[in-house]
């Protein structure tokens, strides 16, 4: 059996094997380092104090075996139907069954040229007398688009989304002759709002990461958004504990910085499916009416009558239902057509509906505990509610927040005019975190400190001395000297896009007496928003300690 350090379980292509498994002479191949498995399906998994044992199956001549992997860290990045998370028992909270959609991949270049000519878009929601689906365009110029369709089983199965029905639905929805659809994919899938119980189980080896831990509507880009935050935030984690310098505990704070994100973009990803359904609404189509009926026929009187007979009725209902959007009903002249028109104008000047733009909610999202230290003066906020208004980000540098952003020189390259973000100023290929100081001797001081203490941890830490625009044109020898005898600094100077725009401190909400200490991850760990001064080796002690797992700020 061979050992490896973490096991991530993403690349399942076969279907699932109730059958009885062979064992595999594989057990005892070493694994390569980053090596991706494909075609293997996590099956079981053990665990003890030391490992965690995954036992996968994959097919080979036409045999299906298994193999046992041992790893320190298994990762379930498996997806909304997570089996990782079924056999760590690990329960998801929130609603079910929102929706249940059919989903088509097709290519059409005619398509891609007709939306580009003439209605250039991304998302096209349409609702017509004959069909409603909606159409999310991925390359207008290659013609590669997906379409939802609302599914109804069991009155409604696969086979009335056939490639050629398929086709046919495009025709109808697009209203407009199309030689060259090519359908590849069709597959059901079933919208929820649920986020896992825990994140992290047995003895900090098991994380769920990505739809695995949380799964919700798709209304505003936060899926795969949440997923890949999941993995930016364990990923630095991970790689310190294999390092030796922080604790297992590290892992720990992962689920509890990264759970109130997943309920908070679950919450704020059904308000906005909510908004966006209210349009088919004011149309007459209220989808929760439509899941209603459905409901009706599935469990009440319908539940009797025959399966054809159920599939007549619901077709009819809904077929009543589309033609509320005929021109007859849907006009000026109608009572009934000119209030819904009125209604919808007012959901989209009002800005009601779906809406695509979350600054604050992609970049503003903050870390309220876990590997950071608050400030001393933190109240922390209530848990905050979706607001289904639109809210700008607003850059500022308390602690568990994003590092923000703002264009700087680096000093040495002078003369060179390159321009980099104070994000580049974080690593990307390793482990180090990032100590931001004004030019000033007590901040010296205190990087001094950190450079001693991150020595002491083993924990690579550069520091940045950000100079105000204006004040220097070259690379100063003062912080060389000042920092003797730690090398891993660099100079930068603010590059400001007016004169008037804030300075890098005030763009903070600080002042340039103060520090800021930077994750891996670009998430601030820690900040002074005044001088250094006292005993600032203790100081950073305690900070590095706390952030790495090695001390709870209440012990
Ligand atoms: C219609 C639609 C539109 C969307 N639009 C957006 C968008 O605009 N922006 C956005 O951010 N998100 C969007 N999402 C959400 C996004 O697609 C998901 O959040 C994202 O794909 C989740 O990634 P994942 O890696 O966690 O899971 P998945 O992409 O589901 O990958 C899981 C992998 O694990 C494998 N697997 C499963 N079981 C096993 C097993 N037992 N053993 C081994 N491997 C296994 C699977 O084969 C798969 O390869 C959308 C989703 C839908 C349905």
């Amino acid at each position: 059996m061979e050992k490896i350090h973490i096991l991530y379980f993403t690349n399942w292509l076969y279907p699932r094997f109730s059958g009885p498994y062979a064992s595999s002479s594989l057990d005892h191949e070493p694994l390569r380092g980053g090596e991706i498995l494909m075609g293997y399906e996590c099956v079981s998994i053990d665990t003890t104090d030391e490992c965690v044992t995954a036992t996968a199956s994959f097919s080979k001549e036409g045999k299906l075996l298994t193999r046992k992997i041992q790893s320190k860290i298994l990762i379930g990045a498996d997806g909304a139907g997570s089996m990782v998370r079924k056999l760590v028992g690990i329960d998801l909270k929130g609603e079910k069954d929102l929706q249940k959609l059919v989903s088509v991949h097709f290519w059409s270049k005619d398509l891609g040229r007709y939306l580009l000519n003439e209605r250039p878009g991304m998302l096209f929601f349409i609702f017509n007398t004959e069909v409603i689906g909606v159409l999310v365009a991925h390359d207008l110029t290659q013609g590669e688009f997906v379409l939802q369709i609302p599914f109804y089983p069991p009155q409604q199965n696969l086979e009335d989304f056939s490639a050629e029905i398929c086709k046919k639905l495009i025709l109808k929805l697009v209203g407009q002759e199309l030689s060259d659809i090519d359908v590849i994919d069709i597959k059901p899938w079933v919208m929820h709002a649920e986020v896992a119980d825990r994140f992290v189980c047995g003895n900090n080896q098991i994380m769920l990461c990505g739809d695995a831990a949380h799964r919700f509507p798709p209304a505003g880009g936060f899926g795969m958004n949440t997923g890949i935050q999941d993995a930016h935030n364990l990923a630095w984690k991970i790689a310190s504990l294999l390092n030796g310098v922080a604790p297992t505990s590290i892992l720990a704070t992962y689920e509890t910085e990264r759970k109130p994100i997943a309920v908070f973009n679950t919450a704020l990803s059904v308000q906005n499916f909510r908004a966006a359904m209210a349009v088919p609404a004011t149309l007459g189509l209220d989808p929760t009416v439509a899941n209603s009926v459905h409901q009706v026929i599935n469990k009440g009187f319908g539940y009797i009558l025959p399966s054809g007979m159920q599939k007549a009725i619901l077709d009819g209902i809904f077929s009543i239902g589309r033609s509320q959007l005929s021109e007859f009903i849907l006009n000026e002249n109608n009572p009934l057509g000119s209030s819904r028109l009125a209604k919808l104008r007012h959901i989209f000047e009002e800005g009601k509906s779906l809406q695509l733009q979350f600054p604050a909610e992609d970049l503003g999202f903050r870390y309220l505990e876990g590997a950071l230290v608050p400030d001393g003066d933190d109240v922390v906020p209530a848990p905050e509610l979706p607001t289904g208004r639109r809210r700008d980000y607003v850059p500022c540098a308390d602690p568990g927040s994003r590092l923000p952003h703002m264009n700087v020189k680096v000093l040495s390259n002078f003369p060179s005019e390159e321009t980099i973000s104070t994000l580049d100023l974080v690593s990307e290929n390793k482990v180090e975190f990032l100590l931001i100081i004004a030019p000033m001797e007590e901040s010296y001081n205190l990087a001094q400190a950190a450079f001693k203490v991150a020595e002491e941890y083993k924990v690579s830490t550069k520091v940045c001395i950000l100079w105000p625009a204006d004040t220097v044109t070259r690379v100063q020898p003062g912080s060389k000297a000042k920092l003797a005898p730690w090398k891993n600094y660099i100079d930068v100077i603010e590059v400001k896009r007016s004169l008037d725009s804030s300075s890098w401190w005030s763009t903070c909400q600080m002042t340039e007496q103060g520090a800021i200490l930077v994750r891996p991850d670009e998430h601030i760990a820690w900040r002074s928003k005044s001088r250094a001064v006292g005993d600032l080796y203790s100081k950073m002690k305690i900070v590095f300690s706390t952030v790495l797992g090695f001390e709870s700020m209440n012990s």
